[in-house]
């Protein structure tokens, strides 16, 4: 192995690293960290460091570090077929049968699966999707898709539109015209804090039916959102929100698309967000839950109606002109199926819902009286902390203060990985879903101590 030295060295001169302020990592300013392995919940450096991994990655290695079973499904892949492509009907067995077991696990009323990469590109599989079944259906002018604002799609062209957070539009050009925000569903957010859950949905939905009205329900396609939302802050809707959305979606005629990268796969202690919270999507996306990121493997299942339309748009057009050279990549789908496996073998949906609520009982009884916690929410293994300059006026830090990365680096000293989330000061949680009670303790001391270091 090469010494720490030079590959710090090397780091800094060679590597552009994704959401990363360049010009502090180049100088040198800005924290470098050399992952070498990873075992459970944890994870190892170079400079050995042995930390607890709250947020399971980017909130994606579910399974936790370290499965033999899925290394050895990708080994032995790559020995027996390390790639052929998926188009014009060309596949292999771990391609069909990750496809066979995704269906089976997806909500009723889905048709079929397609596999990308990440969730990035399976958003913009959806979103090119949706625009090719409204040609079909002779509605060309029906294409606006609506986000929402603190949504996290993605960081494309399209998908970073989707996004709706600041940083991802800055300097960017974004979003692209077809583009439009809606409220986010942030209850703790919202400026009149006596309004209740119930009328905070009504709120939400009153505004969607202002948007839909004011751009004409003619030009628009699809609504997309995360069943919880994740990067701009996790949180979880409030109460009757995605039934009482569908309904408005339904009588105009306007596609929902579940973006469940985050979710799908056990992630709320329940298969899908969809089942979560008892609505039926045209579009779901994933990717992820399904290889634990033991490989790179997204995916879009597509509802029946749709698919009933594509299928028309084929015959009357001929082959649909969408793929990607890695589209079901063998290893990606063999480290899904042992991925899938695992998560059926190991109860790890149900160990999501039990300590993930543990977690965030847990959470809450530790700091959710601290003067600066204004919330502490959550919904199965995802929890956050939301921190407050004053609790009784709701009021905010001001951002240049870095309250929550400094409580995040606090937590790191002590040898626990949080997430800083990237809009607000909010402390994220996504542990691996196989987290033990003990191991969420930890956590929770963790973050007690941590947010005393610095906020007293
Ligand atoms: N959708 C959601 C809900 C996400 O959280 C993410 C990534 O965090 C994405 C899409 C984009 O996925 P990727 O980073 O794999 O492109």
């Amino acid at each position: 192995m090469l010494t720490n030295d030079q590959l710090a060295k090397w780091d800094r001169e060679s590597f552009f690293h994704p959401s990363t302020h360049l010009g502090q990592f180049a100088r040198g300013e800005a924290a470098q960290r050399i992952v070498t392995g990873g075992e459970g919940v944890f994870i190892t450096d170079r400079d050995g460091n042995r930390l607890l991994d709250g947020f399971a990655g980017l909130y994606c290695v579910n399974v936790g570090y370290g499965r033999a079973e899925i290394a050895e499904a990708i080994a032995t892949q790559a020995r027996e077929l390390s790639y052929y492509h998926s188009y014009a009907g060309h596949g292999s067995e771990a391609s069909i049968t990750l496809s066979k077991m995704v269906m089976d696990r997806a909500p009723e009323g889905m048709a079929r699966v397609y596999f990308g990469l990440g969730g990035s590109d399976a958003n913009e599989t959806n979103i090119k999707l949706v625009w090719y079944y409204n040609n079909i259906l002779g509605r060309p002018e029906k294409k606006k898709i609506i986000s929402r604002w603190r949504g996290y799609h993605g960081s494309g062209l399209m998908t970073g539109s989707l996004t709706g957070l600041d940083l991802f539009h800055r300097k960017f050009d974004l979003p692209l015209s077809q583009v439009i925000h809606t409220e986010a569903p942030y209850h703790f957010r919202h400026p009149d804090p006596t309004m209740s859950e119930a009328d905070f949905t009504a709120h939400c939905v009153a505004k969607l039916e202002e948007l839909i009205a004011a751009e004409g329900a003619d030009t628009i396609a699809a609504f997309i959102g995360e069943p919880v939302l994740g990067t701009g802050g996790i949180v979880p809707p409030p109460a009757g929100y995605w039934p009482a959305i569908k309904a408005v979606l339904d009588r105009h005629d306007i596609l929902l698309i579940l973006d469940e990268v985050v979710t799908g796969f056990g992630r709320l202690g329940s298969m899908f967000g969809a089942g979560h919270y008892g609505v039926q999507p045209d579009l779901i996306t994933c990717a992820k839950g399904l290889t634990s990121a033991y490989a790179p493997l997204s995916a879009s299942i597509v509802g029946q109606r749709m698919w009933d339309v594509l299928m028309q748009g084929t015959d009357e057009n001929g082959v649909l002109g969408h793929g990607w050279t890695y589209s079901a990549h063998p290893i990606g789908a063999a480290a899904g199926i042992a991925n899938l496996k695992l998560i059926d073998d190991l109860g790890l949906v149900e160990n999501a819902g039990t300590v993930g609520r543990y977690l965030n009982e847990t959470m809450r009884a530790a700091v959710g009286d601290h003067v600066h916690v204004g919330e502490v929410r959550g919904e199965g293994m995802l929890c956050a902390v939301e921190l407050v300059a004053d609790r009784d006026k709701r009021s905010f830090f001001d951002a240049a203060e870095g309250k929550g990365a400094k409580v995040v680096a606090a937590m790191l000293k002590r040898g626990v990985i949080a997430r800083a989330m990237p809009q607000g000061d909010i402390l994220g949680f996504a542990p691996p879903l196989c987290l033990t009670q003990a191991e969420a303790d930890q956590i929770v001391a963790v973050t007690k101590d941590s947010i005393a270091e610095v906020l007293g």
